[in-house]
C-alpha cells in the first residue's frame, strides 16, 4: 500500500471518528444584489452590492484561512437571481449558508442589526419553505442568535434581534441558512460604519467565529436531514 492511499484510508477514518472537524466543513457566502441590482442606496451614497460584496470576500479569506472550504455565488458585481443563487448553493454540497445584507427603511432614524431565518413556526402561506429548511429551523436558528449577539458586541450597534422570515434564500435551501442585514444604509450612523474600512473586518471576523462553534456544537446528523425524518 503506498502512502497516498494510508492516508486516505486514515483521513476517510477520522473523518468517521469526528465528523464535525472544521476542514470538512463548506461554507457558501453570498453576497446580496449585484450587477443591475444595487440593493439599498446608503445615505451617504454607498451601495449595498458594493458593501456585501466586500464583506463577503474578507469572510471568505478568513475562512479560506481556518481550513473551511468556502464557495462564493459570486465575486464580482454581477446579478444573480435568488433561484440561481439556491441552485448554485445545492449543487455545492456544502454545510451552511451565509447571506450578507445591508438594511434600509424610509427613516433615517432606525439603525441596527438583525438575522433573519426560515422558521417552522411561523409558516408563511404563500412563500412555502423547502422540506429540508423546515427540518434546519433549530440549526438555522442558533447560527442566527450567535451571529447577532456577536455582531453587535464587536460594532457596537443596536440588537433588532432575530427575525423569522420567508426570505427566499434562507426558505428554499437545504442546509442551516441565514441571512445577515449588518446594519442599515438609510441611517446616518450605521452607513457611517458600513462605510468605515476598520469596522468591516469586524462583521466578517464575527462571521468566522461563530460559524465555527455553531457547526461544531449542533450541526445536525444524519438522522436528522435523513428521510426517515422528513415530514
Ligand atoms: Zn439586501
Amino acid at each position: 500500500m503506498n502512502l497516498r492511499k494510508k492516508l486516505l484510508i486514515l483521513s476517510s477514518v477520522f473523518m468517521l471518528s469526528f465528523p464535525y472537524q472544521a476542514f470538512a466543513y463548506k461554507v457558501v457566502v453570498d453576497a446580496g444584489h449585484g450587477g443591475s441590482d444595487p440593493g439599498a442606496i446608503g445615505v451617504n451614497g454607498l451601495q449595498e452590492k458594493d458593501v456585501t460584496l466586500d464583506i463577503a470576500q474578507r469572510l471568505r479569506d478568513d475562512l479560506a484561512r481556518s481550513g473551511y472550504e468556502v464557495a462564493m455565488t459570486r465575486t464580482d458585481d454581477r446579478y444573480i437571481s435568488l433561484a440561481d443563487r439556491v441552485a448554485f448553493t445545492n449543487q455545492q454540497n456544502a454545510d451552511l449558508f451565509v447571506s450578507v445584507h445591508a438594511n434600509s427603511i424610509n427613516n433615517s432614524k432606525t439603525n441596527g442589526t438583525m438575522v433573519l431565518y426560515y422558521d417552522k413556526d411561523y409558516p408563511q402561506e404563500d412563500y412555502p419553505a423547502s422540506e429540508e429548511m423546515k427540518i434546519m429551523t433549530p440549526y438555522s436558528k442558533d447560527l442566527a442568535q450567535k451571529v447577532l449577539n456577536s455582531l453587535v458586541t464587536a460594532a457596537g450597534t443596536k440588537n433588532l434581534g432575530l427575525v423569522p422570515s420567508a426570505v427566499y434564500v434562507a426558505r428554499m435551501g437545504k442546509i442551516p441558512s441565514i441571512l445577515v442585514e449588518t446594519a442599515f444604509l438609510s441611517s446616518y450612523t450605521d452607513s457611517a460604519l458600513l462605510a468605515d474600512p476598520s469596522i468591516r473586518p469586524l462583521w466578517r471576523n464575527t462571521l468566522r467565529k461563530e460559524s465555527k462553534p455553531t457547526l461544531l456544537l449542533s450541526s445536525p446528523t444524519r438522522s436528522d436531514i435523513g428521510p426517515g425524518k422528513r415530514s
